[in-house]
């Protein structure tokens, strides 16, 4: 079969020849149905010099999957062949105290597994079938078509987390910034809809995304540059926001959402841009709080799957395999809108 592999670091992705995986005892193969294509990959593929990551190359690229069940290995029951299920994506141990309450994402002993996940480290979901390594990793969709399931993975279920652990911040009168109004963002915004009464502003660059960011019900829309600021804290009487989610996460965006984030309100840092923000008792309000936040969590995922089966579902574009590459072209130019999502069957 085909698949989009990280064949070398700093280095544009291949579509290569590899063998189908087989199920071992306890694993499963899907039949993929989405890949999504997210902007860390464009980290992955241009950030890191080799060495950095503990990743083996090559591997498949893909970490937002959704699919069907194809074959299932000895031992593994109550899943069926043909049964439509979304990837989790942090694969840890499975049996760390942090494991068995869900959170994978932030396995005590990710340091000795090494690879992240499938499409991290391990083969991904960019091509026709994928491995899983246990059915512990997979959440049953229903009738949710696996193209719109796949963004759930990862475009939904990380401003997800973000959002429930600041839920305590977002009541009526509230107010949200959502900074980056691309794949996380629109979901981001149509969370924050679905759960709380909180006002919702988005900031972008492009006018495109804010369209789409309007669409998924921001109350307002800004344009980042050097008025951003002082429209966001116009927008909310000079008083700022309670909650600030910054999906890019460089110097920039940073040093807005800390220059619009009131006292006692929360920072959170989602984007993996990398860049940094001076703590300290005048850098910012009282009692504000950072944290970055990173994926979510097994539970939350299934909470993200019955809200998109309430129809919060993803903005999507949809890609052949043959045009994966131009799909993460796209992304790299900010000339997509929502989220890319490769079809390995097509
Ligand atoms: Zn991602
Ligand atoms: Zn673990």
């Amino acid at each position: 079969m085909k698949a989009l592999q990280l064949t070398d670091w700093k280095h544009e992705p291949e579509l290569r020849e590899v063998p189908e995986p087989d199920p071992g005892p306890g694993q499963l193969v899907i039949e993929v149905g989405g890949s999504g294509a997210c902007h860390s990959d464009l980290h992955l593929i241009h950030d890191f010099d080799a060495g950095l990551l503990p990743y083996e190359l090559p591997f498949t690229l893909g970490h937002e999957n959704a699919g069907w069940i194809h074959g299932l290995g000895d031992g593994v029951d109550g899943l069926e062949v043909g049964e439509p299920v979304a990837v989790y994506g942090p694969w840890g141990c499975g049996r760390c105290h942090r494991c068995r309450q869900g959170m994978e994402n932030y396995c005590m002993r990710q340091a000795e597994i090494g690879a992240a996940g499938g499409g991290l480290g391990r083969n991904g979901g960019m091509a026709r079938y994928m491995l899983i390594p246990d059915p512990r990793l997979v959440v049953p969709i229903g009738d949710l078509d696996p193209v719109d399931a796949a963004p759930l993975t990862d475009a939904a279920l990380t401003p997800y987390h973000a959002i429930k652990r600041s839920l305590h911040l977002l009541g009526a009168g509230s107010t949200t910034v959502v900074i980056g109004a691309g794949g996380l963002g629109h979901m981001a915004i149509q969370i924050l809809r679905a759960l709380t009464g909180t006002t919702v502003i988005a900031v972008d660059q492009r006018s495109e995304a804010l369209a789409v960011a309007a669409a998924a019900g921001a109350d307002h829309t800004v344009v980042s540059g050097d008025s951003a600021a002082e429209e966001v804290l116009a927008l909310t009487k000079g008083i700022g926001a309670d909650v600030v989610i910054d999906l890019v996460g460089v110097d920039p965006t940073l040093a807005l959402a800390a220059s619009v984030v009131r006292s006692m309100g929360h920072l959170s840092i989602v984007g993996i841009g990398g860049g940094t923000i001076p703590i300290g008792f005048f850098s910012i309000g009282y009692e504000v709080s950072v944290a970055t936040t990173y994926w979510g969590s097994i539970p939350e995922l299934m909470d993200v799957v019955a809200l998109a089966q309430s129809g919060k579902t993803a903005e999507v574009t949809r890609f052949d395999l043959a045009d994966a590459p131009s799909a993460y072209q796209q992304l790299h130019a900010g000339t997509l809108t929502g989220r890319a999502v490769i079809e390995p069957k097509k």
